[in-house]
């Protein structure tokens, strides 16, 4: 539905996003996911008619975008920044889209109902946006780019703004918002959880091009390279040996066949290790025949209301994080032992960034 190819996009003679492929299915939602500058933004921009491309093409149900106007083109953006018309009441804020598109009174009026019903704000036509919480305000934004229904919906690191607590709450919202409109979005984060909550599939961003695009499950299970694994949050990426038959890890050697890879070459490999992979060994529960068994002393001890997060020393020099339940929760300075899947042990391929 939209087809993004060899875009390549500057700002006087510095390239920000560069070659760079990416496509969105009919009312999938596609995170893009990168850190602050990588370009997201400025993509974003170009898909809305803001930037005109170096080179490359854009379309939208097969077609070109290329040379029709920002309102010509079908697509919403909503920034972080979500300027809203102070001084003037709800209604008016989302009626601005549909007006412009031409509707009579009652659809404008239709449209506004709409939009502030999925957006959980329905009653609220007639209360002056100054007076609303930063929260309500950021809902009101998103129903002025719903409201002209857009065929593509963008969203700027729309809960940039907002305090933790309230982007947890938009975030439960933002599913069956999206879902109900049907409409496909992108979505532009720098933040992964909000990025695994929300997406269809991830596009993660470095540098003016995608390094991967994913399904949140498939990222998370088969990070390609070292970039995508420590965005995602996941790590420590560290250095083994790997043949065509062994890999070498600093707990042991296993078969290759046996370990999970990215389409690592030979050599010395980036790895890491997948969040499932680890877990503490009990006496209930000793590592099993397809688990490394691993001794580590905890050094840190995070509590995170139902568990506890661990930092643990391996006696082999690698600091680990490992989740502990109800049952076992050891304290700083305990020994443990870790049991480490040979299956999530990670081969990455290799990182062209460096
Ligand atoms: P992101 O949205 O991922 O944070 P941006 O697209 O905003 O990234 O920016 C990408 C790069 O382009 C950054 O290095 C930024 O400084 C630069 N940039 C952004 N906007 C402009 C502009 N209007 N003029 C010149 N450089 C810009």
């Amino acid at each position: 539905m939209l087809e993004i190819d060899h875009l390549t996009l500057a700002y006087d003679d510095t390239v920000v996003v560069e070659d760079l492929a990416l496509t969105a299915a009919d009312g999938e939602v596609l995170c893009v996911l990168g850190p602050s500058g990588c370009g997201k933004s400025t993509l974003l921009r170009a898909v809305a008619g803001l930037e005109p491309p170096v080179t490359g093409t854009i379309h939208l149900d097969g077609r070109d975008l290329a040379g029709l106007r920002p309102d010509q083109r079908d697509v919403g953006l909503m920034f972080q920044e979500h300027a809203l018309f102070p001084h003037r009441n709800v209604a008016e804020n989302v009626a601005f889209g549909p007006r412009v598109h031409g509707l009579d009174r009652d659809a404008v009026r239709q449209r506004v109902a709409e939009a502030l019903s999925l957006v959980g704000l329905s009653g609220t036509e007639f209360r002056h946006v100054d007076e609303l919480s930063g929260g309500e305000r950021q809902r009101v934004a998103l129903a002025r780019a719903i409201a002209p229904r857009p065929r593509l919906l963008m969203l700027d690191e729309p809960l940039g703004s907002l305090d933790r607590a309230l982007q947890t709450r938009l975030l439960e919202d933002l599913p069956r918002v999206l879902s109900q409109l049907g409409t496909t979005v992108v979505y532009v984060t720098h933040d992964q959880d909000e990025a695994l909550s929300l997406a269809d599939r991830i596009a993660v961003m470095r540098a003016g091009r995608i390094e991967q695009q994913d399904t949140p499950a498939e990222l998370w299970r088969s990070p390609r390279t070292a970039f995508v694994a420590r965005f995602l949050g996941l790590g420590p990426v560290m250095a083994v040996q790997a043949d065509a038959d062994t890999v070498t890890t600093p707990w042991g050697r296993v078969p290759r066949a046996e370990v999970s890879d990215a389409g690592a070459a030979t050599g010395t490999v980036e790895t890491v290790l997948l969040p499932e992979a680890l877990r503490l060994a009990t006496g209930h529960q000793p590592p099993g025949d397809d688990e490394l068994a691993v001794t580590a002393t905890v050094v840190i001890r995070r509590f995170q209301g139902d568990h506890l997060r661990l930092g643990v020393d391996t006696a082999t020099g690698q600091r680990l994080q490992v989740a502990a339940w109800r049952g076992q929760l050891p304290e700083v300075g305990d020994e443990v032992t870790l049991a480490i899947e040979v299956a999530g042990i990670h081969l990455l391929a290799d990182d062209p960034g460096g």
